[in-house]
């Protein structure tokens, strides 16, 4: 089954992108104990695709401290793991710091990426995501995870970036 990573820094919507994803479609939602917050894994379906879809914690600003370390280790496992990752960021905030930092951790993996724009909640906001191709990796998927837009354009190409899979013959 693939794995797709959901990353991006803190209060991105990360949570509440696999929250919609799951509730539309799904299976499971599952806790597995981590370290400082939990990564959380739900499996998804979409277009008779299983998915696994894991939303790691946002990047801990303080790398110094035990507890920083320790996320982030978890971030780069779970992108060590995964077939594709999506880097979420945020619309409203525009870009920070640690968007870059993010980015430059996953452009370093050499993973496939997509891009994602959320909290587009209005088209105009939606516009605004030219901002975001200066990250290195093209065009936004621009979504609202709060009100659903944008979701289903995100999973098809999703799809798209995944290898083939054989269809399981019952
Ligand atoms: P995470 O830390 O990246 O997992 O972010 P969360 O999923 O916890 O979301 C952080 C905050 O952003 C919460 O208050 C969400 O309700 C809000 N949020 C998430 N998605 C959207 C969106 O599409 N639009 C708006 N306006 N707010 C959003």
């Amino acid at each position: 089954t693939p794995i797709i990573a959901i990353v991006g820094r803190q209060n991105v919507g990360k949570s509440t992108l696999l929250n919609r994803l799951a509730h539309k479609n799904l299976a499971i939602t599952e806790d597995l104990p981590g370290t400082t917050r939990d990564r959380l894994f739900a499996t998804v379906s979409w277009l008779d695709r299983r998915l696994i879809m894991v939303d790691t914690g946002g990047l801990d600003p303080d790398i110094e401290s035990v507890i920083g370390q320790q996320v982030n280790i978890q971030i780069s496992l779970a992108i060590k793991e995964a077939d594709l990752v999506l880097l979420v960021v945020d619309v409203k905030d525009g870009l920070i710091t640690p968007d870059y930092e993010m980015a430059d951790i996953i452009r370093r993996t050499g993973k496939p990426v997509i891009l994602v724009a959320n909290k587009a909640d209005n088209l105009k906001m939606g516009q605004e995501a030219t901002e975001f191709y200066s990250l290195g990796f093209g065009e936004p998927a621009v979504i609202s995870a709060f009100h659903g837009t944008g979701i289903s354009d995100l999973m098809d190409r999703v799809l798209e970036e995944l290898p083939d899979q054989p269809i399981a013959t019952p």
